[in-house]
């Protein structure tokens, strides 16, 4: 079999333990998503992650809390303020435990995201990252997806009981949004400074990026000691600006996350790769977090997401035992066997 050398060579070397640099991930994204290579890159991508880890997935839950027309205006995003058509919202105590209990009963939930506007408040953050402390009886780790935030606010979320963050500068970042770059990354460097951990994904991914803006996004993670990677394609939501840009296929975002993949195995804080949306071609390309949303999404402009784009918990679990993972691990890592008994009596 003829596979181009350089790829062969990068690829031993993430077998003897070595990550590929910015210009081995750049050669490995050049190649087109139906070669060889790439298919390669691929299954050796998913063999080490699923070497390192027991073959194990997780999955990670997401509450909408509120919707407001966004300043940060993000040209792929359904809450964009000059576009958005959603009606504003802000969840109910009622439904706010509702949606927990259902993420959390089986107690098969990694870690669940609270996930606010770019503005936000803090206070009523805080008051539903207690609560949540206070009702959820497993080992699901709470999480914070918010706007750009302070070293203080890190530190509050972190005292009510928040491990790790979600952010992320995005592609394009200050030119398809209204949001400042420095920002963003001093927001990122204010978590790690509070004690969080970050997850961080590259996104939003679209047809027009070219690999050096793909290099340099997923390297910001890199370079900061990330605890989760991802990789994101962009949706192009109905309304929003970016929508007649087109899309990547997800052959192509599962060749990206496989680069992710590769480039972060052997960070000593990296812990799982994720890939949006979940797709089994991306449970196959080195991804292994599966996320389930309810209430607002940005990547929707249905209300509900649950009711459309989102997936559920047994959604979740069915694609994860589908491409062939045997366990899922729960917040303590704890791992429980992923079997079509399990499926069944939890759907
Ligand atoms: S992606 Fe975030 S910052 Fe941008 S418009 Fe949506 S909610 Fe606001």
């Amino acid at each position: 079999m003829r596979i181009d050398k350089r790829l062969r060579n990068i690829l031993d070397a993430a077998y003897a333990g070595l990550s590929p640099g910015r210009a081995d991930c750049a050669h490995m994204l050049a190649f087109d998503e139906n070669s060889l290579e790439s298919q390669i890159m691929r299954a050796v991508a998913t063999d080490i992650v699923r070497g390192g880890n027991d073959n194990s997935a997780i999955i990670l839950g997401q509450i909408g809390l509120e919707m407001a027309p966004c300043p940060g205006n993000c040209g792929f995003c359904s809450f964009g303020k000059d576009h958005t058509s959603l009606a504003s919202y802000r969840v109910s105590d009622e439904d706010f435990v509702a949606k927990l209990t259902d993420f959390t009963k089986d107690d098969d939930l990694y870690g669940l995201y609270l996930m606010c506007m770019h503005e936000y408040d803090l206070d009523f953050f805080l008051d539903r990252v207690k609560l949540a402390k206070k009702r959820i009886k497993g080992s699901a780790q709470l999480l914070a997806n918010v706007g750009d935030s302070d070293t203080d606010a890190f530190s509050e979320m972190k005292k009510a009981g928040v491990t790790g963050v979600y952010h992320v500068c995005r592609l394009g970042e200050g030119s398809v949004t209204a949001l400042d770059p420095e920002q963003r990354l001093k927001t990122m460097r204010g978590a790690l400074d509070a004690g969080l951990q970050i997850f961080s994904c590259l996104e939003p991914i679209g047809p027009e990026h070219t690999i050096e803006q793909l290099v340099d996004n997923m390297f910001i993670g890199i370079e900061l000691g990330c605890t989760q990677h991802a990789a994101m394609r962009r949706e192009p939501v109905p309304g929003s600006p970016l929508a007649g840009r087109g899309q990547i296929s997800n052959l192509r975002l599962g060749q990206i996350a496989a680069v992710v993949a590769l480039a972060t195995f052997s960070m000593p804080t990296m812990t799982y790769i994720g890939v949006h949306e979940p797709t089994e071609i991306g449970y196959v390309s080195g991804a292994n977090v599966a996320t389930a949303e309810t209430g607002v999404n940005p990547r929707d402009h249905m209300a509900e997401t649950s009711a459309n784009r989102g997936m559920d918990m047994a959604a979740c679990r069915k694609m994860l035992f589908d491409s062939g993972f045997r366990y899922i691990r729960r917040g303590d890592e704890s791992k429980i066997p992923l079997t079509l008994e399990y499926i069944s009596e939890h759907s």
